[in-house]
């Protein structure tokens, strides 16, 4: 397919590679000047905040004492779409448990959209009452007539509607996009990474609760479209009298709230099987009818990566719900068990090569890299999105990790290696904890490259790969913290790697190794790394790899000739400076 089945989308941008792409510019400055102008559009919600964190900010980032009180267990979010007037309209009735006795709810909506009604208790039992609710921007105050007692299992439904925020740039920016496709069509879908569900859905509106049996999502629609969903379409119902459909989608699994997005269009579904370590896996294609030649033909990548995937991190995460592509006008996004794509049918990204080494184009990395997050991202997933490297760090890495499984060791070098490319070292990894601000985009390539730095530290890739595959299974569907994720690398290394992790996700400098040689021996030593970093590296005298633990204490080795050359093993992401 080219750029035309996509009309509204005159210009590649992306959130993932975007870092990648804007080095491109620099390189190709005439082909590149379009992506230059949005790559800058795109790098908006990832440029830093240095203003203080506004309440807004920590109502929206944090675990307030109105939401720490109950859990999610169920969400069942019904929606109209309706695009004449670019209007929502529907409910959210959320399932919940006491974890300790409350009366103050925080329900997340972000205006224009505003909650017109709450009803608490189940409408079947005839013991429904009204709530008093009342808003303060972003969130709504929920008052219960008095306390819900601590274990009790409870459901109250909110009532919604009017016209949502329209994303000027999806996937960066959230929203609605209300498009068209190039037959006409009505080509509608929500995105809203970063921003939140809550631009579109009333909901409890941070990583660290998902609804632990799932999620059910009803989408109506005019009855001449289709509506796409995540996890399993049940039935759809037809409403002749007021021409619309209503497409009942329902998710098994735990599922994070920006994974949740809907699709609108005028799909054909293609359908396909794996046969994988959890059995068979249903796959799903939802693409547009002039798109079904590409997909089956460029499609075929996706057996590619489930395997590789597989191999690497254990089985898909989501049997029950299944894996779906469904087409878009933007780039992708990994939502989850309903995967969308938007990389033109064709390898690399968006015709691009994230690494500039010819490796990024032999495979389609929108499914690879999108994909990568089901096992790190929806999975595994952040409580705090100043942890969103466990989801980016570990998609970026995966690429490379595609590559060794299919294409072997050295292309995936190559490829990791030059993602380096991209990474800017202008503020930590790690963001702002309680306020919803991520850290750098550096968590893509570098956070690729700490974790290919760590694999080669520890040197042996049996323990690699079961570090790996055992992130997956002992994180299973399971929020986390950085913390957590650190903390298991290094009990599974058996090796403290703490200063490692500090040194790249906490501070913007790159270990400079400082050497110099004399004659047979080579003295070193680490400069611009935090206090007692100590990473082991192999270094190359003379073309013969030997390893050595430098500090920040200049070291001497004797070698057992004069030294004519001296090499760092470009698998360690550091610099190396000889002195004279
Ligand atoms: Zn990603």
């Amino acid at each position: 397919m080219t750029m035309r089945s996509f009309p509204e989308t005159s210009s590649p941008k992306c959130r993932l590679a975007i870092l990648a792409i804007a080095v491109l510019v620099q390189v190709h400055i005439g082909a590149g000047y379009l992506f230059a102008q949005n790559s800058r559009i795109a790098l908006g919600p990832q440029d830093a905040k240095t203003e203080p964190i506004t309440r807004q900010e920590t109502l929206r980032g944090s675990v307030t004492p109105e939401r720490e009180w109950w859990d999610v267990l169920h969400y069942h979010l019904q929606v109209e779409f309706l695009p004449e007037s670019r209007r929502l309209k529907g409910s959210n009735t959320i399932t919940f448990k006491a974890l300790k006795p409350g009366n103050k709810m925080q329900i997340d909506l972000q205006p224009p959209l505003a909650i017109t009604r709450i009803t608490h208790g189940d409408a079947k039992l005839k013991s429904q009452q009204e709530l008093k609710f009342e808003r303060e921007g972003n969130v709504y105050w929920v008052m219960f007539e008095k306390d819900i007692p601590k274990g009790t299992e409870d459901q109250i439904e909110i009532f919604y509607e009017g016209v949502p925020v329209v994303s000027r740039n999806p996937p960066w920016v959230g929203g609605i996009t209300w498009g068209r496709d190039d037959l006409g069509d009505p080509f509608i879908v929500t995105t809203c990474q970063g921003i939140g569900a809550s631009i579109w859905w009333p909901n409890k509106d941070h990583g660290s609760d998902e609804p632990d049996r799932g999620m059910q999502i009803s989408v109506t629609v005019p009855e001449n479209l289709v509506a796409v969903s995540n996890g399993r379409l049940k039935k759809t119902d037809h409403d002749v009298a007021s021409k619309t459909k209503t497409f009942h989608w329902e998710v098994l699994n735990p599922i994070n709230n920006y994974g949740v997005n809907v699709n609108i269009g005028n799909y054909i579904n293609l359908t396909d099987k794996y046969q994988g370590k959890g059995g068979v896996l249903d796959i799903e294609y939802w693409v547009l009818p002039h798109q079904k030649e590409a997909a089956l033909r460029q499609f075929k990548e996706v057996p590619r990566m489930l395997a590789a995937f597989e191999h690497w991190f254990g089985k898909y995460p989501f049997y029950e719900d299944g894996y779906k592509l469904v087409t878009v006008q933007y780039p992708g996004m990994e939502h989850q068990s309903s995967v969308t794509y938007g990389n033109w049918f064709r390898n690399g990204y968006w015709a691009r090569d994230p690494c500039q080494c010819g490796v990024g184009l032999k495979f389609d990395f929108i499914i690879v890299h999108e994909s990568a997050h089901e096992w790190f991202g929806n999975n595994i997933s952040m409580k705090d999105a100043a942890d969103m490297w466990v989801h980016e760090g570990f998609a970026n890495y995966a690429e490379n990790l595609f590559v060794e499984y299919h294409f072997g060791k050295k292309d995936a070098e190559d490829y990791v290696v030059g993602t380096r490319r991209g990474i800017r070292n202008d503020r930590p990894i790690i963001g702002t904890y309680g306020s919803n601000r991520e850290g750098s985009g550096d968590m893509y390539p570098k956070g690729g490259n700490m974790l290919h730095t760590i694999r080669h530290i520890i040197n042996d890739d049996a323990k690699w790969l079961s570090i790996l595959r055992g992130l997956s299974a002992d994180f299973w569907h399971q929020t986390v913290t950085t913390e957590q994720i650190e903390s298991y690398i290094s009990n599974k290394a058996g090796t403290d790697l703490s200063k490692v992790f500090d040194q790249y996700l906490r501070t913007t400098k790159i270990p400079l190794l400082r050497y110099s040689v004399n004659g047979k021996s080579v003295s070193f030593y680490y400069d611009r790394v935090v206090k007692g970093f100590a990473m082991p590296l192999r270094v190359s005298l003379n073309g013969k790899e030997i390893q050595i633990t430098p500090n920040e204490v200049k070291q001497t080795f004797e070698f057992s000739e004069e030294i004519k050359t001296f090499e760092v093993n470009r698998n360690f992401y550091i610099e190396a400076a000889k002195e004279l």
